[in-house]
């Protein structure tokens, strides 16, 4: 490629608005966009019927089903405020099992028969969409014969207006499901673990004395990870355009080795990017809170203040979203792919999870007195027997084609899941555990005659950042995300689980409390047996050492390496009888998951099969054929030898991966991806090592790809 160009866009250009959004005074109302865009419950205050409002907020509140007549009063205040603001459309937005969102735009006129138009938007079209569902992955669930499926309003995510330069829509969050009730998206799962978890805490706070809290939500704070290149690169890189990563390239004189870009000054055109990005966001209502500069060059970190699960995901989708439009104002690419680079660390996303109660309680914070520690302790001790018994799942649920570069590599969590309790932690379990005292935990803390726990002091500062599964301080942070997915699914796992725990610790409890225990003791007993039989999965060592992975086998902790390896713990018989006894998903529902993201492996991992061997043949080839022309053109045979024997092997790797692209036609399901990664995958990874090699000996100006140094560092 041309030696480093100039990005061709000036301050000026950047951005729609001319780079002019100017600074502003947000202590005044007035200015302050938050949720400018959002069908709040505030907005729903001022324009719903007193009535219709207190009862869509009592439903919200309790997680009740709605009350259909309430359904056309919110529908036509949602079209006023709607049409004020401009939208001329509306949709219901959904997630199937793609793992992105789903759209159809309505407009709200209708002809009125005399010649004019009339909005027109009824509580039924408020509550149900009919799309067709024949194009969405369902894993067989619908036949094809039977094409419709259904959305549902969620009137626990508010809806929002999505601003367009040219028009705006009224976004409308949506499950999806088949006639037969089956869900066929990522929200119904969700919102079903939700209440699973619920119905276990609140069971548990009632026996640990708690009469007043009602429902428990769970919370997630995600932080998104992210790479930002110039767009010019991206169009010249097919294989970025095709498949989101970069098949080929060596790796640059220059990486992240100094450490010159981890939370160093964010240059300019990026930071008028972000802050473009953030005010969308803020509209839409989404709370974002922190931004730096990631380990690579070219990397970004964005997260948001953590919310409810449901509309924390949500609006993760949105925030995705938001950073791939806005960065093309600026005239840059955001690549929210998992490992876009080889060589450069890639992107995941933490999941910190929590959960709290209607009250303002959270059940993952310490607290001060020796009532909350004693709800903590619970809580904690169902968490870590839920993540020893559903570990193979948990790694399952962030199991996708990208991730294989990343998990289990030196800069993301390993395949194996394990929990990292921190220094503090770890010595008032084993002090549990083992019923002996420790000279640093109060000796007051083991006399449990008398009902005193110390206060736990959990010392945020104490991390370890190659942990896939963390507490910490008043939360737990699942750290094996890519940063392309969903939360909803990780998110639907540990809810379920955690609800599986939660109700059997709760069952225990009850029994010695009705054979006559007293409140501390048949905790601390609970607690030291969980945690006792599930300690296997507490770790808090170096988890990228190799000492681990051996310990890890010793302790039969489950190493599962690649997504071929991981999926098939979604129809695992643990997952099964947890997922239909708290009524989150059937075993058809498991299966139909199961078989879309098998297929999706596959698919995806033949597209880069298909998209090396085009770049490889038509692009890489040529270039290697031209240098050997430069060569004998001038006469210099002292270089021909290096580049021929290049060239040699990259048409030999060519052909193996052409015979491996021409896969049997009957594979399917975990077969089909198995032989995708065992051979398509591998013959691609030697195509890219020759290529890899010509790209250094290639004269500059006939190398057909911008190089890793022009996409990395050209900001
Ligand atoms: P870091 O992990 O980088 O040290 P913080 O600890 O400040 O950062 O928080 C990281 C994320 O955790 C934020 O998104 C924050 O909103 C989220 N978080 C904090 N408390 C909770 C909670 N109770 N439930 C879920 N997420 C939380
Ligand atoms: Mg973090």
């Amino acid at each position: 490629m041309t030696r480093i160009r100039q990005q061709n866009v000036t301050a000026a250009q950047w951005s729609s608005n001319g780079g002019a959004l100017g600074a502003q005074d947000l202590t005044v109302p007035e200015n302050n966009p938050f949720g400018q865009n959002v069908f709040s419950v505030a907005v729903q205050k001022e324009r719903l019927p007193g009535e219709v409002f207190e009862k869509l907020q009592t439903t919200l509140k309790d997680g009740g089903a709605l009350d259909p007549s309430l359904a056309d009063a919110v529908a036509e205040a949602m079209k006023e405020w709607a049409l004020e603001n401009g939208a001329t459309h509306y949709t219901h937005m959904f997630q199937p099992l793609t793992g992105s969102t789903a759209e159809k735009h309505d407009s709200f006129f209708e002809p009125s028969g005399d010649g004019g138009t009339i909005a027109d938007f009824s509580g039924k079209e408020l509550i149900q969409g009919e799309p067709d569902a024949s194009s969405f992955p369902t894993g067989g669930v619908r036949a094809t014969f039977e094409a419709r499926g259904y959305t549902a309003w969620d009137p626990t995510s508010p809806a929002f207006i999505l601003e367009n330069p040219n028009g705006a829509l009224l976004c409308i969050p949506t499950a999806f499901a088949s006639w037969t009730g089956e869900a066929l998206d990522a929200k119904i799962p969700l919102l079903r673990s939700m209440d699973a978890l619920s119905r276990s805490a609140i069971k548990a706070l009632r026996l640990l004395g708690d009469d007043e809290a009602k429902r428990v939500f769970t919370t997630v704070g995600p932080e998104q990870e992210y790479f930002l290149i110039d767009e010019q690169y991206f169009f010249e890189r097919p294989d970025l355009i095709s498949t989101g990563r970069t098949l080929f390239g060596a790796k640059p004189p220059k990486g992240h080795e100094l450490d010159d870009h981890y939370f160093g000054s964010i240059p300019e055109r990026v930071l008028a990017f972000m802050m473009e990005s953030e005010l969308e966001m803020r509209k839409l209502g989404i709370p974002v809170k922190t931004r730096h500069n990631e380990v690579a060059p070219a990397q970004y970190e964005i997260a948001p203040i953590f919310e409810n699960s449901n509309v924390g995901s949500d609006h993760q989708q949105l925030l995705m979203q938001t950073l791939e439009n806005v960065a093309r104002r600026y005239g840059l690419v955001c690549l929210l792919h998992e490992k876009p680079f080889a060589g450069v660390n890639g992107s995941g996303k933490h999941n910190n999870w929590s959960m709290g109660t209607d009250t303002g309680a959270n059940l993952l914070n310490p607290g001060d007195t020796p009532a909350d520690n004693i709800h903590f302790l619970f809580f904690c001790t169902a968490v870590i027997q839920a993540v020893n018994k559903h570990q193979g799942l948990l790694r399952a649920s962030v199991a996708n084609i990208g991730q294989d570069h990343r998990l289990g590599a030196n800069e993301a969590p390993p395949a194996i899941i394990s929990i990292f309790l921190g220094a503090e932690l770890d010595k008032v379990f084993e002090a549990i555990a083992s019923g002996e005292g420790d000279p640093n935990t109060p000796a007051s803390f083991l006399d449990l005659g008398t009902q005193v726990l110390p206060p736990l002091p959990m010392d945020g500062g104490d991390r370890n950042r190659t942990s896939p599964f963390a507490f910490t301080g008043n939360k737990f942070e699942f750290r094996a995300l890519g940063s392309s997915m969903s939360l909803a699914f990780p998110n639907t796992v540990l809810n379920t689980i955690a609800a599986e725990a939660i109700d059997e610790l709760a069952g225990k409890l009850e029994e010695k409390l009705n054979g006559g225990s007293g409140m501390p003791e048949a905790v601390i007993e609970i607690v030291k047996e969980a945690y006792l039989a599930n300690k296997r999965v507490c770790f808090s060592g170096d988890n990228y050492s190799e000492e681990w992975h051996a310990e890890a086998e010793q302790r039969g902790l489950k190493n599962l390496k690649t997504t071929p390896d991981a999926l098939p713990e979604v129809l695992a018989d643990d997952t099964v009888t947890a997922f239909e006894k708290y009524n989150v998903l059937s075993k058809r529902e498991l299966e139909s998951r199961y078989e879309v993201w098998v297929e999706q492996y596959a698919i995806r991992a033949n597209i880069e099969a298909e998209e090396t061997f085009s770049i490889g043949q038509t692009l890489i080839l040529p270039a290697g054929l031209r240098q050997l022309a430069l060569i004998s053109e001038a006469g210099v045979s002292a270089l021909e030898g290096e580049v021929r024997e290049l060239v040699d092997e990259l048409v030999a790797a060519l052909g193996d991966l052409k015979e491996a692209n021409a896969y049997p036609d009957d594979l399917e399901g975990l077969d089909w991806a198995e032989y995708a990664r065992d051979s398509q995958l591998s013959a691609m990874a030697k195509v890219r090592e020759a290529a890899d090699k010509l790209e250094r000996v290639v004269a500059d100006d006939l190398w057909p790809l911008p190089k890793y140094e022009e996409m990395l560092f050209i900001k």
